[in-house]
């Protein structure tokens, strides 16, 4: 059949790779057309990447690194672009499917712009709905392109959905691996330096979302995730801690019974479910061996040692803009973490003196207001951290 055109946003990534090593499963240039690709700092993996896919256009977003990834794509035929509208461009060109895989914040406006004009949309990048929620769902909607989860409990409910069934879906139960510190105590945890908190027990993922396992951020991200992709009510969604990472998922229905999808803890399968959807691809990832398991566990998560957890709750109830702001609070001490400038247990204070500040900011009704409130909360978020580095 024909060859399926898809770019991928953050290909230089964590998700990118992965998505990359799938296309390359699944026949790479015979089957897929790779419109664009793009990266940010890792120039030479971009270029690579895109001469070893035959990439129709390459895209830093850092203007800084055009030079360099221009010289690198010399005589390839390869187009090389850089720059934050370069990415929205690149987002916006023809193609059928794109993957959003570039962390945070940034990756809005480019995979909005893809959403507005079509394209199904596979999303990794979390940060979108939790910022922009129903903005961000409306323009999937109006653009008529599908949204297809990447984040593996998210690939997990939506797998265990049921076709017409939505009306009898109870709740929607997210699994959590309780990450490095799942027994520590929170004395133990102030301390921490980023080289322990982000080695993760079971996945291998970009720093970011591994710092954010450690302190459950990532989690609470998720709940928010949750709710935009599958329209839930606050209440419907729970959390349980399952320290194999073996179920990725689960979905409760009226009648009591509970669907779940388990896999081996590998981004690799819930990426091709997104790549192939509705099918299913035949990938070589390891195969569950249940026996050598004997065993999975499950614990209540702790919303005192792991307060991002009770802010996803507080931002949930809130709604408006709360899930913008404790995002960009928290990539902003989460920043500031990993430059030694606050503690592990700061991270989770920042967001919540900021999501206080601005608890009554009014609700988006465009996506501009997203960014302001988007804007602001950084703002506040680095006046607290400055405090806090001053009172250190
Ligand atoms: P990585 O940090 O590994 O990769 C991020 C990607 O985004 C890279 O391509 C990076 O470019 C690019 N990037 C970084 N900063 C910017 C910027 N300012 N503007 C544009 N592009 C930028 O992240 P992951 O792959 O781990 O995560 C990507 C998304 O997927 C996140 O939202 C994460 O929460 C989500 N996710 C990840 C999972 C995983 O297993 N890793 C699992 C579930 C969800 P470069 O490297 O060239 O600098
Ligand atoms: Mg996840």
């Amino acid at each position: 059949g024909a060859r399926r055109s898809i770019s991928i946003l953050g290909s230089t990534g964590s998700i990118g790779v992965n998505t990359l090593d799938v296309i390359a499963q699944l026949g790479g240039r015979d089957t897929f057309d790779l419109m664009a690709i793009t990266g940010n700092s890792n120039i030479g993996l971009l270029a690579r990447q895109a001469r070893e896919f035959g990439a129709r256009i390459a895209v830093t977003a850092d203007e800084a690194n055009y030079a360099a990834l221009k010289e690198a794509l010399a005589g390839t035929g390869i187009e090389a672009a850089a720059g934050r509208q370069a990415l929205v461009e690149a987002a916006s060109a023809e193609a059928g499917w794109v993957m959003a895989a570039i962390v945070g914040t940034a990756g809005l406006a480019p995979t909005l712009a893809a959403a507005a004009r079509g394209a199904d949309i596979a999303l990794a990048n979390k940060e979108c709905l939790v910022s922009a929620g129903n903005l961000f769902v409306h323009a999937v909607k109006e653009g008529g392109g599908r949204l297809i989860p990447v984040d593996s409990e998210h690939s997990a409910i939506f797998q265990s959905l049921e076709d017409d069934q939505h009306h009898a879906v109870e709740r929607i139960v997210l699994t959590a691996s309780g990450g490095p510190f799942r027994t520590w105590s929170q004395e133990q945890m102030a301390d921490v330096t980023v080289e322990v908190a982000k080695a993760h027990p079971n996945w291998s993922m970009g720093l970011k979302i591994s710092i954010g396992s450690a302190s459950m951020f990532n989690k609470a991200l998720e709940m928010i995730e949750a709710k935009h992709l599958f329209d839930l009510k606050p209440e419907q969604i729970e959390v349980i801690v399952h320290p194999q990472s073996i179920i990725h998922s689960m979905v409760g229905y009226a009648d009591g019974s509970v669907l779940a999808q388990l896999g081996s803890p590998d981004m690799r399968t819930a990426i091709g479910y997104a790549l192939t959807y509705p099918d299913r691809p035949r990938l070589n990832v390891e195969r569950l061996d249940f026996a050598k398991l004997a065993r999975l566990d499950f614990e209540a998560p702790d919303e005192v040692r792991f307060p991002a957890l009770r802010l996803a709750r507080t931002a949930l109830a809130r709604g408006g803009v709360q899930g913008a702001v404790m995002n960009a609070a928290e990539e902003i001490a989460f920043d500031a973490f990993c430059a030694g400038r606050i503690g592990f247990l700061a991270m989770a204070d920042v967001a919540e003196e900021v999501m206080e500040a601005m608890a009554s900011h009014p609700a988006a009704t465009a996506i501009e207001d997203v960014f302001e409130a988007d804007a602001e909360a950084r703002r506040r978020a680095a006046g607290i951290i400055a405090r806090k580095e001053m009172a250190a």
